[in-house]
């Protein structure tokens, strides 16, 4: 029953619960260590957590369903309007937002191979025809995706930085893929740009893309509070764009999609600048630790811009299982089109280590 294209849409693969894991393997759960879903190992700013603390007894009522003062703080933040901002439960609901409103059967959209799952996900739901661009030294070809743009093509999703690959566009590559392609198509194809891992980036190569939503009528820029704000767990993300664009989103969205606690919480975090700073930190600084010991190791990994590194054991399936009996959780990512290679969140400097050691008994290093 149902469409066909939704029964042809392989599904996400979730990783198990800790617990699960636990019983399976025959381990104490509170020693495993989850670098999986490039979450923060730091966890929730402790100011989310006070901000949160305050609204717990106005639950019993609705969230703002225009998410009034997130939007006022995101607008300020930004320098955009808030009538420019669309909340979402995390920035997967954004894409999401995005499928409904430009695709349907009879339309295409573009993307690159090993590109964030999801926009295949939300895109397949539409019965879209995908688009798929083959990738460039794992990242994206802006140049083949501009040619695969053909007279269906309604949106074009673009990752920066890329999940699982961790690769980066700098930002004089991505803004003339945006001024070409609107100069071609003009509001006919809208990008969205996806900068889920922005707050990971070096300050040098950091962008402020909402300049980029002035020029441009056809870009939705996506952000999320899920990865450098510690929020995963809350679910809360937002989209900018112009009016004509912003409006369409909004018919789509449901009225309450992002709940009270996230409202809250995201807002303390947004302020709380001390906290990205760490988590940058962290971040920085686990990443060196590891691509250090891969190299020590003499392993394959793709330099990464995010919160997470791509690296490549050979038999991913084996090395991955050796990883969970021992307690450590990763991310395969065959599913993305690349078998051989595993992909590590970058956690807390114990748990780097304790990752490191692992890999090096699976694969017999000294
Ligand atoms: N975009 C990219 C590139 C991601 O990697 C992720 C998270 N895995 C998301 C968007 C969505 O994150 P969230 O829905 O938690 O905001």
């Amino acid at each position: 029953v149902g469409p066909e294209y939704v029964r042809a849409i392989a599904p996400y693969q979730a990783g198990k619960p800790i617990e699960e894991l636990a019983r399976e393997f025959k381990l104490d759960p509170a020693t495993i260590i989850k670098l999986a879903s490039n979450e923060n190992p730091l966890g929730v700013p402790a100011s989310a957590r006070r901000a949160m603390e305050t609204v717990i007894t106005g639950l019993g009522r609705y969230p703002d369903p225009n998410g009034f003062e997130l939007k006022a703080a995101l607008a300020k933040h930004y320098r955009v309007p808030a009538d420019w901002i669309t909340l979402g439960n995390g920035s997967n609901d954004l894409l999401e937002l995005a499928s409904l409103a430009l695709l349907s059967p009879g339309l295409s959209c573009v993307y690159a191979q090993h590109a964030f799952v999801v926009y295949r996900l939300a895109t397949q739901a539409r019965g879209a025809r995908h688009i798929m661009v083959p990738a460039r030294d794992y990242g994206h070809d802006l140049n083949a995706m501009f040619d695969a743009i053909d007279q269906d093509t309604s949106v074009v999703f673009i990752a920066n930085p890329n999940n699982p690959t961790g690769t980066f566009l700098p930002a004089e590559e991505v803004a003339a893929f945006l001024a070409r392609v609107h100069e071609h198509h003009g509001d006919s194809v809208t990008v969205m740009l996806d900068e889920a891992y922005n707050e990971y980036l070096d300050a040098s190569l950091r962008v402020d893309s909402a300049r980029w939503v002035e020029q441009y009528s056809n870009l939705i820029v996506s952000r999320t509070f899920s990865k450098a704000y510690g929020l995963a767990g809350l679910r809360v993300g937002f989209a900018i764009a112009q009016p004509r664009l912003t409006d369409l989103l909004n018919r789509v969205r449901q009225p309450f999609n992002v709940n009270s606690l996230a409202q809250a919480a995201a807002i303390a975090a947004l302020n709380d600048a001390a906290f990205l700073e760490q988590s940058y930190e962290v971040n920085r600084l686990g990443k060196q630790a590891l691509t250090e010991g891969f190299a020590r190791l003499g392993l394959e990994f793709v330099p990464s811009y995010g919160n997470f590194v791509l690296l490549r054991v050979g038999d991913a399936a084996r090395v991955n299982l050796e990883l969970l009996k021992r307690g450590v959780i990763v991310r395969p990512v065959a599913g993305d089109g690349l078998p051989e290679w595993l992909r590590i969140s970058i956690g807390l400097p114990e748990e780097n280590a304790r990752f490191l050691q692992a890999l090096a008994d699976i694969l017999g290093a000294p």
